[in-house]
C-alpha cells in the first residue's frame, strides 16, 4: 500500500472550498436491516443486537436526554465509518470475545477496497471482490450494522444523532469517516468533473470510456487532474482502456509527478506514462472547467531546483515528459477541448459535527494523542485518514490504507484497555513500502530494499492485497477466484 498521502498533489489554487459531497455515499436513513426497528434493543441486517431508538419516534430531546436508550455497560462501542480504519477496527474487536456490543454505522452498502479501484475500472477484478457487501462481511461476527450517516455527536452526553433520525448512546466511540475530494473552489470543477473514489465514479467512467470507443472521433481527450498516486495510476489504466480512442492528459501544478514517491516507483511511473503516450503537463494549473473544455494556466518553473528535478528524470527529452512549459507558453492560458475530466487532486475532511468543538489541524483532521484517543476526550477515538497524529520524527502520517490498516488492531486493544481503565498504548507506524498500479497487468513496488516492476509486480501487489482483505471468508472466496483465473 502506498506510503504517500493519496491525492497529494494539487492542480487548483491554494485554499479550500466545499468539494463535492462524499461521492457514492448513501443518503442515510435507510434503516437498520430489512424490517423496521422497534424502540430499544433491535437487530440489524447482520444479526447482532444493539440498543437503538425508533426513528419513527423522532429525534431525542437533546435538552432532557430523553432518548429511551439503554445506558451503562450495555451501551455499544460505536464505530462511525466502515472504511479501512472503521471496518478493520470492528473486525479486530470482534476477534476477541467476549466484547461489548459493537455497532458499525456506515451509509454505503459495500466496503470499498480503494487501492484496487483501478482494476475494477478496467474489469481485471470483479465488483464482489473489490466491494463486498457489509451484510456479508459482518454476518455472524457479532457486529451490528446501521446503514445510516452520523450527523452530530454530543461528547458530554456520550450520544450521537444520525441522518435517519436515530439517537444512540455509546460507551466508546470511534470516528473513522475518512476524507472526501475537494476541487479547491475551481470554477466549474464540482459541476463538470468526475471523481474517483466510489462505485458510482467507476460506473460513470466506464460509461464514458465505452462512449469514446464507440464514437472514435479524432482527437478525443480525457484529462486527469493531479499527478499524485491516484492521478498517475488512473492515467495509466485509462490510457490502456482508451488506446486508439482517446488521448490522456495528466495535469499537475507542481514540477513533477508523484513528489512523495520513492525514486524507483517514480521512474517506473514516468516510463509507464511515456509508453502509453500520456501527456504529462507539469507547472500547469486548472483555472476553470467547462462542459467540454478546460482553461489551463501554464506557469514558469518556480525555481531552478524544480527545473533540475524535472530534467533529471528518465523522461527528460521525451515529448510526453513532464517539463516546465517552454518559452511563450510559460505564464499563458490555454483552452483544452476535452470529452471528460477526472479530478483526483485534494483531500478534505468533513466529519460529523462534534460538540464541544475538537482541535483540528490545518486540513481539518481531528488531533489525537498517540493512542488514537481524541485530544481532550476520554471516550472518543479516531482512526484512518481523519486522525491527525504526528509521526515520531514530527512528520505527519500519510493518508493511506496502510496506516489505517495498522491502526486497527492497536485501536481495538486500546478500546479494551480503556474499558478496563488500563494505560493505553501508542501507535507506531511501520512504513512497509509502496506499490503502484501502472496500467493493465503492470505495477511497480518498492519495499525494504526490494524493487520490482512489470507483470510480476502486478501479481505480487495483488497477493499483498489479498492478505489485507477484510475477514477470512471473503479472503478465501477472492483467493479461490484469482487462482481459478490465473490457472486459465
Ligand atoms: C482511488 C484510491 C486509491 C487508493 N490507493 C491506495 C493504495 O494503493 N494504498 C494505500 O495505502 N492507500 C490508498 N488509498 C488511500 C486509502 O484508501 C485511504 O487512506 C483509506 O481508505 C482511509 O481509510 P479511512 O477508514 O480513514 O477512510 P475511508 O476508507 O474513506 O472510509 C470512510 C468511510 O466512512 C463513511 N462515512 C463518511 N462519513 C460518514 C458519516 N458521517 N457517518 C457514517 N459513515 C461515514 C464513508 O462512507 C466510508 O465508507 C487510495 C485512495 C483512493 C481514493
Amino acid at each position: 500500500m502506498q506510503a504517500g498521502s493519496r491525492p497529494n498533489s494539487t492542480a487548483g489554487p491554494a485554499g479550500s472550498a466545499p468539494g463535492p459531497g462524499g461521492p457514492g455515499a448513501g443518503s442515510g436513513g435507510a434503516g437498520i436491516g430489512p424490517s423496521s426497528p422497534a424502540a430499544g434493543a433491535t437487530s440489524t441486517a447482520t444479526g447482532a443486537t444493539v440498543p437503538v431508538t425508533d426513528p419513527a419516534a423522532g429525534p431525542a430531546d437533546a435538552a432532557t436526554g430523553a432518548t429511551g436508550i439503554a445506558t451503562g455497560p450495555e451501551d455499544p462501542i460505536v464505530i462511525v465509518g466502515g472504511g479501512f480504519g472503521g471496518l478493520y477496527t470492528a473486525l479486530a474487536l470482534a476477534e476477541r470475545p467476549p466484547h461489548p456490543p459493537l455497532l458499525l454505522i456506515e451509509p454505503r452498502e459495500r466496503f470499498l477496497f480503494l487501492p484496487l479501484l483501478y482494476e475494477l475500472l478496467s474489469g481485471e477484478l470483479r465488483q464482489w471482490e473489490v466491494a463486498p457487501r457489509y451484510d456479508q462481511l459482518l454476518a455472524g461476527r457479532g457486529i451490528a450494522w446501521l446503514q445510516d450517516r452520523v450527523e452530530r455527536i454530543e461528547a458530554p452526553a456520550r450520544r450521537l444523532h444520525t441522518r435517519g433520525g436515530h439517537t444512540l448512546r455509546y460507551r466508546r466511540l470511534v470516528i473513522a469517516s475518512g476524507g472526501s475530494s475537494t476541487s479547491f473552489g475551481v470554477p466549474g470543477a464540482d459541476r463538470h468533473c468526475l471523481g474517483f473514489r466510489s462505485l458510482t465514479d467507476v460506473g460513470r467512467l466506464q460509461a464514458l470510456v465505452a462512449d469514446l470507443a464507440r464514437r472514435r472521433r479524432p482527437l478525443q481527450r480525457l484529462a486527469v487532474v493531479g499527478a499524485g498516486p491516484t492521478g498517475v495510476e488512473l492515467a495509466c489504466k485509462l490510457a490502456d482502456l482508451c488506446a486508439g480512442s482517446a488521448i490522456i492528459e495528466l495535469i499537475e501544478q507542481g514540477p513533477r509527478p508523484l513528489p512523495q514517491a520513492r525514486a524507483f516507483n517514480r521512474e517506473q511511473a514516468e516510463l509507464a506514462l511515456q509508453r502509453r503516450d500520456v501527456r504529462l503537463r507539469c507547472h500547469t494549473t486548472v483555472v476553470e472547467v467547462e462542459a467540454d473544455r478546460l482553461r489551463l494556466r501554464h506557469r514558469p518553473a518556480p525555481d531552478p531546483a524544480g527545473r533540475a528535478a524535472a530534467s533529471a528524470s528518465p523522461s527528460a527529452g521525451n515529448p510526453s515528459a513532464c517539463s516546465p512549459p517552454a518559452g511563450d507558453l510559460a505564464g499563458s492560458d490555454e483552452l483544452l477541448t476535452v470529452q471528460g475530466v477526472i479530478w483526483t487532486a485534494g483531500l478534505c475532511f468533513r466529519p460529523p459535527a462534534l460538540q464541544p468543538e475538537p482541535s483540528r489541524d490545518r486540513l481539518g483532521r481531528l488531533r489525537c494523542e498517540a493512542s488514537l484517543r481524541l485530544q481532550g476526550e476520554d471516550a472518543i477515538f479516531v482512526a484512518g485518514d481523519l486522525a491527525a497524529l504526528e509521526a515520531e520524527e514530527g512528520v505527519p502520517l500519510p493518508s493511506s490504507a496502510q496506516v489505517a490498516f495498522q491502526q486497527a488492531p492497536l485501536l481495538a486493544e486500546n478500546l479494551r484497555r480503556s474499558l478496563r481503565g488500563e494505560p493505553l498504548q501508542d501507535f507506531h507506524w511501520q512504513d512497509l513500502g509502496e506499490m503502484l498500479s501502472l496500467g493493465r497487468q503492470e505495477a511497480s513496488l518498492s519495499s525494504s530494499g526490494l524493487t520490482l516492476a512489470g507483470r510480476a509486480a502486478f501479481r505480487l501487489r495483488q497477493l499483498a492485497y489479498l492478505t489485507r482483505m477484510p475477514g477470512l471468508p471473503h479472503t478465501v472466496r477472492v483467493a479461490t477466484g484469482w487462482l481459478a483465473d490465473w490457472g486459465r
